[in-house]
């Protein structure tokens, strides 16, 4: 009897959708704390430049899913603080102050798998935010 590979399931929507919502939440973050002319602060160096050289900063990391789009757990990093220096997430966790960085710990924990319907509702909803800002 011949053997046929099991089919593994795909899930080339579910990924695409976070991705996108990734990108869009992205932009809608660096462009909340931008001024008119674009420029804005990295969150733990206050370094300054345009919204489009900065990153997206998470406190909790990008791997909890429940606090992965919480706009209380992510500010404007540069990438010197974001990628070079992991996030620098102890200073990140003092600037936010202790309640809330204990409220966004805990959060981080628990386990949230949205649906696709609630991140085409997320990327709706961001889209339009940014839509608005630019
Ligand atoms: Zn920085």
């Amino acid at each position: 009897m011949r053997k046929t590979m099991p089919k593994t399931a795909k899930k080339p929507t579910r990924s695409k959708l976070v991705k996108k919502l990734d990108v869009i939440f992205s932009q809608f973050i660096r462009l909340k704390y931008s001024d008119k002319y674009g420029m804005t602060k990295c969150f733990t160096c206050d370094k300054r430049d345009h919204y489009k050289s900065m990153q997206c900063g998470h406190f909790m990391s990008r791997k909890h899913y429940s606090t992965r789009w919480d706009e209380n757990n992510v500010r404007v990093q540069c990438p010197g603080c974001n990628v070079f220096q992991y996030g620098k997430q102890y200073e990140f966790g003092l600037k936010l102050g202790q309640q809330l960085a204990e409220e966004m710990y805990i959060k981080s924990k628990q386990i949230i798998k949205f649906t696709n319907d609630e991140l085409v509702e997320k990327i709706n909803h961001y889209s339009s935010e940014v839509k608005r800002m630019t």
